[in-house]
Protein backbone atom coordinates (compact mmCIF):
# COMPACT_ATOMS: atom_id res chain seq x y z
CA UNK A 1 0.00 0.00 0.00
CA UNK A 2 1.70 3.17 -0.68
CA UNK A 3 1.98 5.72 2.35
CA UNK A 4 -0.69 8.56 2.16
CA UNK A 5 0.56 11.96 3.04
CA UNK A 6 -0.63 12.29 6.52
CA UNK A 7 1.08 8.62 7.01
CA UNK A 8 4.50 10.19 5.72
CA UNK A 9 3.78 13.08 8.02
CA UNK A 10 3.40 10.43 10.96
CA UNK A 11 6.55 8.99 10.00
CA UNK A 12 8.48 12.00 9.82
CA UNK A 13 7.38 12.63 13.75
CA UNK A 14 7.90 8.99 15.21
CA UNK A 15 11.11 8.54 13.21
CA UNK A 16 13.34 7.59 16.69
CA UNK A 17 17.01 9.95 15.38
CA UNK A 18 16.10 13.59 15.19
CA UNK A 19 15.18 14.89 11.99
CA UNK A 20 16.16 18.38 10.95
CA UNK A 21 15.35 20.18 7.55
CA UNK A 22 17.73 23.30 7.02
CA UNK A 23 18.10 26.01 4.79
CA UNK A 24 21.88 25.45 2.78
CA UNK A 25 22.41 28.96 2.68
CA UNK A 26 21.67 30.65 6.11
CA UNK A 27 21.89 26.82 7.95
CA UNK A 28 19.20 27.69 9.87
CA UNK A 29 16.14 24.80 10.68
CA UNK A 30 13.61 25.26 8.75
CA UNK A 31 11.31 21.76 10.16
CA UNK A 32 12.43 19.04 12.57
CA UNK A 33 10.88 15.67 14.42
CA UNK A 34 9.70 15.06 17.78
CA UNK A 35 12.79 13.18 18.17
CA UNK A 36 15.05 16.40 17.18
CA UNK A 37 12.76 18.40 20.40
CA UNK A 38 13.95 16.01 22.68
CA UNK A 39 17.51 15.88 21.61
CA UNK A 40 17.18 19.38 21.96
CA UNK A 41 15.35 19.55 25.07
CA UNK A 42 13.27 22.50 23.05
CA UNK A 43 9.69 23.42 22.22
CA UNK A 44 9.40 23.65 18.31
CA UNK A 45 8.98 27.56 17.98
CA UNK A 46 12.40 27.41 20.11
CA UNK A 47 13.78 24.84 17.82
CA UNK A 48 13.21 26.52 14.42
CA UNK A 49 14.54 30.11 15.94
CA UNK A 50 17.87 28.45 15.75
CA UNK A 51 20.55 27.47 12.88
CA UNK A 52 23.31 24.74 12.61
CA UNK A 53 25.55 27.66 13.77
CA UNK A 54 23.30 28.29 17.34
CA UNK A 55 22.85 24.14 17.40
CA UNK A 56 26.45 22.60 16.89
CA UNK A 57 29.02 23.39 19.18
CA UNK A 58 31.98 22.73 16.68
CA UNK A 59 30.68 24.66 13.78
CA UNK A 60 31.78 28.54 14.42
CA UNK A 61 30.64 31.73 11.90
CA UNK A 62 29.13 31.65 8.15
CA UNK A 63 33.12 30.86 6.71
CA UNK A 64 32.99 27.14 8.49
CA UNK A 65 29.15 26.24 7.68
CA UNK A 66 29.98 27.46 3.90
CA UNK A 67 32.54 25.24 3.90
CA UNK A 68 30.22 22.59 4.99
CA UNK A 69 27.36 23.46 2.43
CA UNK A 70 29.94 22.72 -0.39
CA UNK A 71 30.77 19.70 1.56
CA UNK A 72 27.23 18.00 1.93
CA UNK A 73 27.13 19.31 -1.52
CA UNK A 74 29.99 17.24 -3.06
CA UNK A 75 29.00 13.89 -1.62
CA UNK A 76 25.84 11.60 -1.33
CA UNK A 77 25.93 11.25 2.38
CA UNK A 78 27.65 13.88 4.76
CA UNK A 79 29.05 12.11 8.27
CA UNK A 80 29.76 14.24 11.03
CA UNK A 81 30.17 13.39 14.52
CA UNK A 82 29.71 16.85 16.53
CA UNK A 83 28.14 17.81 19.93
CA UNK A 84 24.18 19.18 19.86
CA UNK A 85 23.82 21.95 22.63
CA UNK A 86 20.74 20.86 25.32
CA UNK A 87 18.82 23.53 26.25
CA UNK A 88 20.36 22.73 29.95
CA UNK A 89 23.63 23.50 28.93
CA UNK A 90 25.02 19.99 28.19
CA UNK A 91 26.55 18.77 25.20
CA UNK A 92 24.75 15.44 23.40
CA UNK A 93 27.45 13.53 21.10
CA UNK A 94 25.61 12.89 17.74
CA UNK A 95 26.36 11.08 14.45
CA UNK A 96 24.78 12.90 11.88
CA UNK A 97 24.05 12.34 8.79
CA UNK A 98 22.81 15.17 6.06
CA UNK A 99 21.79 14.76 2.00
CA UNK A 100 21.06 17.75 -0.10
CA UNK A 101 17.78 17.05 -2.01
CA UNK A 102 16.05 19.96 -4.58
CA UNK A 103 12.35 20.07 -4.38
CA UNK A 104 10.52 22.60 -6.53
CA UNK A 105 13.17 24.34 -7.80
CA UNK A 106 14.11 24.87 -3.88
CA UNK A 107 17.63 23.55 -2.68
CA UNK A 108 17.63 21.95 1.21
CA UNK A 109 19.51 19.41 3.18
CA UNK A 110 18.23 16.87 5.30
CA UNK A 111 20.10 15.98 8.84
CA UNK A 112 19.33 12.86 10.56
CA UNK A 113 21.20 13.42 13.66
CA UNK A 114 21.36 10.50 15.73
CA UNK A 115 22.06 10.51 19.69
CA UNK A 116 25.35 8.40 20.18
CA UNK A 117 25.94 8.97 23.84
CA UNK A 118 24.66 5.14 24.83
CA UNK A 119 27.07 3.82 21.84
CA UNK A 120 30.05 6.07 22.84
CA UNK A 121 29.03 4.26 26.99
CA UNK A 122 29.34 0.90 24.92
CA UNK A 123 32.51 1.65 23.22
CA UNK A 124 34.09 2.87 26.56
CA UNK A 125 32.82 -0.53 28.18
CA UNK A 126 33.99 -2.80 25.90
CA UNK A 127 37.92 -1.42 27.09
CA UNK A 128 37.07 -2.23 30.48
CA UNK A 129 38.89 -5.29 30.51
CA UNK A 130 42.51 -3.21 30.66
CA UNK A 131 42.35 -1.22 33.91
CA UNK A 132 44.85 1.01 32.84
CA UNK A 133 43.55 1.52 29.34
CA UNK A 134 40.06 1.85 30.66
CA UNK A 135 41.05 4.74 32.94
CA UNK A 136 43.08 6.45 30.52
CA UNK A 137 40.16 6.17 28.19
CA UNK A 138 37.54 7.33 30.39
CA UNK A 139 39.11 9.45 32.57
CA UNK A 140 41.56 11.13 31.09
CA UNK A 141 39.89 14.37 28.74
CA UNK A 142 43.25 14.10 26.30
CA UNK A 143 43.09 11.53 23.48
CA UNK A 144 45.41 8.69 23.28
CA UNK A 145 47.69 6.95 20.59
CA UNK A 146 49.77 3.59 20.58
CA UNK A 147 51.80 3.67 17.44
CA UNK A 148 53.41 0.47 16.74
CA UNK A 149 56.92 1.56 14.99
CA UNK A 150 57.61 -1.84 12.92
CA UNK A 151 53.81 -1.90 11.11
CA UNK A 152 53.58 1.66 11.35
CA UNK A 153 49.51 1.26 12.39
CA UNK A 154 48.64 3.73 15.27
CA UNK A 155 46.05 3.36 17.30
CA UNK A 156 43.72 6.07 18.45
CA UNK A 157 41.54 6.43 21.26
CA UNK A 158 37.87 7.54 20.57
CA UNK A 159 38.90 11.01 22.67
CA UNK A 160 41.52 11.54 19.62
CA UNK A 161 38.52 10.99 16.79
CA UNK A 162 35.92 12.95 18.59
CA UNK A 163 38.67 15.60 19.34
CA UNK A 164 39.02 15.66 15.68
CA UNK A 165 35.49 15.49 14.57
CA UNK A 166 35.80 11.76 13.61
CA UNK A 167 33.96 8.91 14.56
CA UNK A 168 35.07 6.28 16.56
CA UNK A 169 36.37 3.83 13.16
CA UNK A 170 36.51 6.79 10.75
CA UNK A 171 40.74 7.34 11.28
CA UNK A 172 42.12 5.45 9.61
CA UNK A 173 44.71 3.77 12.16
CA UNK A 174 47.88 4.36 10.53
CA UNK A 175 50.59 7.05 10.82
CA UNK A 176 49.83 8.65 7.73
CA UNK A 177 46.65 9.99 8.93
CA UNK A 178 47.94 11.61 11.72
CA UNK A 179 51.14 12.80 9.44
CA UNK A 180 48.70 14.40 6.71
CA UNK A 181 46.60 16.48 9.03
CA UNK A 182 49.67 18.28 10.70
CA UNK A 183 49.93 22.22 9.75
CA UNK A 184 52.50 21.88 6.84
CA UNK A 185 54.13 25.07 8.36
CA UNK A 186 54.75 22.58 11.94
CA UNK A 187 55.04 19.48 10.09
CA UNK A 188 58.99 19.70 9.54
CA UNK A 189 59.80 20.29 13.32
CA UNK A 190 57.36 18.20 14.43
CA UNK A 191 58.67 15.29 12.83
CA UNK A 192 62.20 16.25 13.61
CA UNK A 193 61.43 16.29 17.28
CA UNK A 194 59.35 12.95 17.01
CA UNK A 195 62.89 11.64 14.85
CA UNK A 196 65.13 13.09 17.75
CA UNK A 197 63.41 11.11 20.74
CA UNK A 198 63.28 7.74 18.69
CA UNK A 199 66.77 8.39 18.10
CA UNK A 200 67.32 8.29 21.62
CA UNK A 201 68.86 12.40 21.78
CA UNK A 202 65.51 13.89 23.48
CA UNK A 203 63.83 12.15 26.85
CA UNK A 204 60.47 12.42 25.64
CA UNK A 205 58.64 13.64 22.48
CA UNK A 206 56.64 16.76 23.36
CA UNK A 207 55.29 19.34 20.45
CA UNK A 208 52.54 22.05 20.23
CA UNK A 209 51.40 22.35 16.63
CA UNK A 210 48.43 22.91 14.92
CA UNK A 211 45.88 19.69 13.18
CA UNK A 212 43.34 19.72 10.89
CA UNK A 213 40.02 18.42 12.25
CA UNK A 214 37.47 16.91 9.72
CA UNK A 215 36.38 20.58 8.88
CA UNK A 216 39.62 21.24 7.17
CA UNK A 217 40.04 23.65 10.96
CA UNK A 218 42.75 23.67 12.54
CA UNK A 219 43.28 22.76 16.45
CA UNK A 220 46.20 23.77 18.28
CA UNK A 221 47.22 20.50 20.05
CA UNK A 222 50.20 19.73 22.68
CA UNK A 223 50.79 16.75 21.89
CA UNK A 224 53.16 14.41 24.48
CA UNK A 225 54.67 10.65 24.05
CA UNK A 226 57.75 8.55 24.92
CA UNK A 227 58.91 5.03 23.15
CA UNK A 228 57.50 1.94 25.68
CA UNK A 229 58.80 -0.74 24.12
CA UNK A 230 61.93 -1.85 22.05
CA UNK A 231 63.16 -4.98 20.68
CA UNK A 232 66.05 -7.06 22.14
CA UNK A 233 68.84 -4.74 20.22
CA UNK A 234 67.40 -1.43 21.71
CA UNK A 235 65.55 -0.38 18.51
CA UNK A 236 62.11 1.07 19.55
CA UNK A 237 58.98 -1.05 18.50
CA UNK A 238 56.32 1.13 20.43
CA UNK A 239 55.60 4.51 21.27
CA UNK A 240 52.48 6.04 22.97
CA UNK A 241 51.34 9.20 24.02
CA UNK A 242 48.43 11.92 24.66
CA UNK A 243 46.97 14.64 22.63
CA UNK A 244 45.72 17.48 24.34
CA UNK A 245 43.25 20.14 23.02
CA UNK A 246 44.63 23.69 23.55
CA UNK A 247 42.91 25.83 21.13
CA UNK A 248 41.28 28.11 23.52
CA UNK A 249 44.60 28.80 25.69
CA UNK A 250 46.52 29.45 22.52
CA UNK A 251 44.11 31.46 20.67
CA UNK A 252 44.27 33.38 23.87
CA UNK A 253 47.68 33.49 24.57
CA UNK A 254 47.51 34.88 20.56
CA UNK A 255 45.22 37.08 21.18
CA UNK A 256 47.39 38.36 23.68
CA UNK A 257 50.78 38.74 21.66
CA UNK A 258 48.36 40.95 19.02
CA UNK A 259 47.64 43.11 21.58
CA UNK A 260 51.44 43.70 23.05
CA UNK A 261 53.61 46.02 21.47
CA UNK A 262 56.56 43.84 21.51
CA UNK A 263 57.50 41.20 19.64
CA UNK A 264 58.34 38.36 22.73
CA UNK A 265 61.25 36.51 20.99
CA UNK A 266 63.16 39.31 20.09
CA UNK A 267 62.12 41.64 22.52
CA UNK A 268 61.63 44.37 19.60
CA UNK A 269 58.69 46.22 18.68
CA UNK A 270 56.10 44.46 17.16
CA UNK A 271 53.83 44.75 13.41
CA UNK A 272 51.08 46.64 15.23
CA UNK A 273 53.44 49.11 16.69
CA UNK A 274 55.18 49.89 13.46
CA UNK A 275 51.79 50.26 11.66
CA UNK A 276 51.24 53.12 14.30
CA UNK A 277 54.61 54.55 14.43
CA UNK A 278 54.62 54.43 10.91
CA UNK A 279 52.41 57.11 9.79
CA UNK A 280 52.85 59.28 12.85
CA UNK A 281 56.69 59.55 12.21
CA UNK A 282 55.81 60.36 8.69
CA UNK A 283 53.60 63.22 9.27
CA UNK A 284 56.15 64.40 11.88
CA UNK A 285 58.85 64.31 9.12
CA UNK A 286 56.40 66.37 6.80
CA UNK A 287 55.98 68.51 9.64
CA UNK A 288 59.82 69.48 10.09
CA UNK A 289 60.76 68.95 6.57
CA UNK A 290 63.05 65.92 7.23
CA UNK A 291 63.57 63.13 5.35
CA UNK A 292 62.08 59.73 6.82
CA UNK A 293 63.92 56.28 5.93
CA UNK A 294 62.82 53.11 5.81
CA UNK A 295 64.37 50.01 5.16
CA UNK A 296 62.57 46.44 5.62
CA UNK A 297 64.72 43.01 5.48
CA UNK A 298 64.63 39.54 5.10
CA UNK A 299 66.49 36.79 5.93
CA UNK A 300 67.97 34.48 3.10
CA UNK A 301 66.21 30.77 2.90
CA UNK A 302 65.65 30.87 6.59
CA UNK A 303 62.85 28.36 6.31
CA UNK A 304 66.04 26.00 5.80
CA UNK A 305 67.54 26.63 9.20
CA UNK A 306 64.12 25.63 10.56
CA UNK A 307 64.10 22.44 8.37
CA UNK A 308 67.69 21.19 8.81
CA UNK A 309 68.12 22.36 12.19
CA UNK A 310 64.55 22.67 14.00
CA UNK A 311 62.19 25.59 15.12
CA UNK A 312 64.31 26.21 18.59
CA UNK A 313 67.70 26.60 16.61
CA UNK A 314 65.80 28.93 14.02
CA UNK A 315 64.41 31.21 16.99
CA UNK A 316 68.02 31.95 18.49
CA UNK A 317 69.07 32.68 15.26
CA UNK A 318 66.57 35.61 15.24
CA UNK A 319 67.05 36.05 18.70
CA UNK A 320 70.77 36.82 17.53
CA UNK A 321 70.16 38.74 14.42
CA UNK A 322 67.77 41.26 16.41
CA UNK A 323 70.27 41.84 18.97
CA UNK A 324 73.30 42.30 16.14
CA UNK A 325 70.89 44.75 14.22
CA UNK A 326 69.70 46.69 17.51
CA UNK A 327 73.64 47.09 18.42
CA UNK A 328 74.65 49.02 15.31
CA UNK A 329 71.79 51.82 14.91
CA UNK A 330 71.24 55.16 16.35
CA UNK A 331 68.59 55.60 19.97
CA UNK A 332 66.41 57.88 17.31
CA UNK A 333 65.79 54.92 15.09
CA UNK A 334 63.01 52.62 15.63
CA UNK A 335 63.65 48.98 14.79
CA UNK A 336 60.97 46.44 14.52
CA UNK A 337 59.85 42.51 13.65
CA UNK A 338 57.74 42.45 11.21
CA UNK A 339 56.80 38.93 10.88
CA UNK A 340 58.83 36.00 11.25
CA UNK A 341 62.26 36.63 9.72
CA UNK A 342 61.22 40.24 8.09
CA UNK A 343 62.61 43.15 10.05
CA UNK A 344 61.87 47.25 9.57
CA UNK A 345 63.90 49.87 10.45
CA UNK A 346 62.30 53.27 10.26
CA UNK A 347 64.87 56.17 10.82
CA UNK A 348 63.60 60.17 10.70
CA UNK A 349 66.19 62.69 9.28
CA UNK A 350 68.02 60.15 7.04
CA UNK A 351 68.93 61.05 3.58
CA UNK A 352 69.28 58.14 1.22
CA UNK A 353 72.60 58.46 1.08
CA UNK A 354 73.28 57.66 4.60
CA UNK A 355 70.28 55.14 4.80
CA UNK A 356 72.06 52.94 2.04
CA UNK A 357 75.01 52.97 4.13
CA UNK A 358 73.39 51.83 6.90
CA UNK A 359 71.40 49.28 5.36
CA UNK A 360 75.48 48.12 3.86
CA UNK A 361 76.78 47.85 7.11
CA UNK A 362 73.70 45.39 8.89
CA UNK A 363 73.84 43.38 5.49
CA UNK A 364 77.83 42.63 6.15
CA UNK A 365 77.20 42.70 9.60
CA UNK A 366 74.99 40.08 9.58
CA UNK A 367 76.49 38.12 7.29
CA UNK A 368 79.59 38.12 9.43
CA UNK A 369 77.38 36.90 12.12
CA UNK A 370 79.56 33.75 13.76
CA UNK A 371 76.88 30.26 14.54
CA UNK A 372 79.09 27.57 15.52
CA UNK A 373 77.92 28.20 19.34
CA UNK A 374 74.37 27.64 18.50
CA UNK A 375 74.95 24.35 15.83
CA UNK A 376 76.85 24.15 12.56
CA UNK A 377 75.08 26.83 10.73
CA UNK A 378 75.71 28.24 7.06
CA UNK A 379 76.21 31.74 7.34
CA UNK A 380 73.35 33.82 7.22
CA UNK A 381 72.68 36.47 4.73
CA UNK A 382 69.58 38.85 4.41
CA UNK A 383 68.35 41.14 1.88
CA UNK A 384 67.19 45.06 2.45
CA UNK A 385 64.66 47.15 0.76
CA UNK A 386 65.39 50.59 1.03
CA UNK A 387 63.17 54.09 0.35
CA UNK A 388 62.87 57.68 1.96
CA UNK A 389 60.10 59.89 2.46
CA UNK A 390 59.98 62.07 -0.05
CA UNK A 391 62.34 61.28 -2.62
CA UNK A 392 60.64 57.93 -2.90
CA UNK A 393 57.28 57.71 -1.85
CA UNK A 394 54.51 60.70 -0.69
CA UNK A 395 52.51 58.42 2.13
CA UNK A 396 53.10 56.19 4.60
CA UNK A 397 51.37 53.31 2.83
CA UNK A 398 53.04 53.90 -0.43
CA UNK A 399 57.12 54.43 1.45
CA UNK A 400 56.28 50.52 2.65
CA UNK A 401 55.60 49.52 -0.55
CA UNK A 402 58.46 51.15 -2.25
CA UNK A 403 60.49 49.45 0.36
CA UNK A 404 58.79 46.30 0.16
CA UNK A 405 59.17 46.82 -3.73
CA UNK A 406 63.16 46.86 -3.57
CA UNK A 407 63.48 44.07 -1.20
CA UNK A 408 61.26 41.77 -3.47
CA UNK A 409 64.21 43.01 -6.50
CA UNK A 410 67.11 42.34 -3.87
CA UNK A 411 65.51 39.00 -3.59
CA UNK A 412 64.87 38.46 -7.40
CA UNK A 413 68.50 39.80 -7.86
CA UNK A 414 70.39 36.80 -6.23
CA UNK A 415 69.67 37.72 -2.51
CA UNK A 416 72.34 39.04 0.58
CA UNK A 417 72.60 42.45 -1.29
CA UNK A 418 70.66 46.04 -0.54
CA UNK A 419 68.36 47.92 -3.22
CA UNK A 420 66.87 50.84 -3.21
CA UNK A 421 63.35 52.33 -4.42
CA UNK A 422 63.36 54.43 -7.60
CA UNK A 423 62.72 58.04 -7.33
CA UNK A 424 59.65 59.50 -7.72
CA UNK A 425 58.74 60.92 -11.02
CA UNK A 426 58.31 64.88 -10.66
CA UNK A 427 55.04 66.15 -11.52
CA UNK A 428 54.23 67.74 -14.69
CA UNK A 429 53.20 71.09 -12.41
CA UNK A 430 56.28 70.55 -10.39
CA UNK A 431 58.66 70.50 -13.70
CA UNK A 432 57.08 73.60 -14.89
CA UNK A 433 57.71 75.48 -11.69
CA UNK A 434 60.95 73.73 -11.56
CA UNK A 435 61.42 75.56 -15.42
CA UNK A 436 60.50 78.85 -14.72
CA UNK A 437 62.60 81.79 -15.82
CA UNK A 438 63.93 83.49 -12.02
CA UNK A 439 62.74 86.91 -13.26
CA UNK A 440 59.22 85.94 -12.65
CA UNK A 441 59.53 85.01 -9.24
P1 LIG B 1 63.62 33.91 1.20
O1 LIG B 1 65.09 33.98 1.00
O2 LIG B 1 62.89 33.92 -0.10
O3 LIG B 1 63.12 34.93 2.15
O4 LIG B 1 63.33 32.44 1.82
P2 LIG B 1 62.94 32.10 3.32
O5 LIG B 1 63.12 30.65 3.50
O6 LIG B 1 63.68 32.98 4.27
O7 LIG B 1 61.43 32.56 3.36
P3 LIG B 1 60.09 31.79 3.65
O8 LIG B 1 59.05 32.88 3.69
O9 LIG B 1 59.88 30.66 2.70
O10 LIG B 1 60.26 31.16 5.06
C1 LIG B 1 60.25 31.91 6.24
C2 LIG B 1 60.26 30.93 7.39
O11 LIG B 1 60.33 31.59 8.65
C3 LIG B 1 59.02 30.05 7.44
C4 LIG B 1 58.60 30.05 8.89
O12 LIG B 1 58.40 28.74 9.36
C5 LIG B 1 59.78 30.70 9.61
N1 LIG B 1 59.41 31.42 10.80
C6 LIG B 1 58.49 32.40 10.91
N2 LIG B 1 58.42 32.84 12.19
C7 LIG B 1 59.29 32.09 12.92
C8 LIG B 1 59.65 32.06 14.30
O13 LIG B 1 59.16 32.82 15.14
N3 LIG B 1 60.59 31.16 14.66
C9 LIG B 1 61.15 30.32 13.77
N4 LIG B 1 62.06 29.45 14.20
N5 LIG B 1 60.82 30.32 12.47
C10 LIG B 1 59.90 31.19 12.04
MG1 LIG C 1 63.30 35.03 4.16
MG1 LIG D 1 59.92 36.36 4.60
Amino acid sequence: MPLSGPLYAALFKHLPDGVFLIDPESSSILDCNDAALTQLGMPREEVLDHSVLSLQTDVVGMDQWASIAQAIRATDNYVFIGQHRHKSGTEVPVEVNTRRFMHEGREYFLSVARDISQRLALERDLHSRDAQLRYALTEASDGLWDWNLITNEVFFSPQLARMLGYGPHEMKPTLDTWAANVHPEDAPWVRRVLQEHIDGLRGRYNAEYRLRNRNGHYLWVHDRGRVCERDSSGKPTRMVGMVHNVTDQKTMELTLQAMASHDPLTGLLNRRECDQLLSSQLDLCRRLDVPLGLCFFDLDFFKRINDEHGHAIGDKVLQRVARTIASEIRTTDRLFRWGGEEFLLLCTDTQETDLLKLAEKLRTKIAGIGWHDIARLPDMTCSFGVAVFPDHADTAENLFIAADSALYRAKAQGRDRVECAPRLQPQPWQKFMASRPQALE
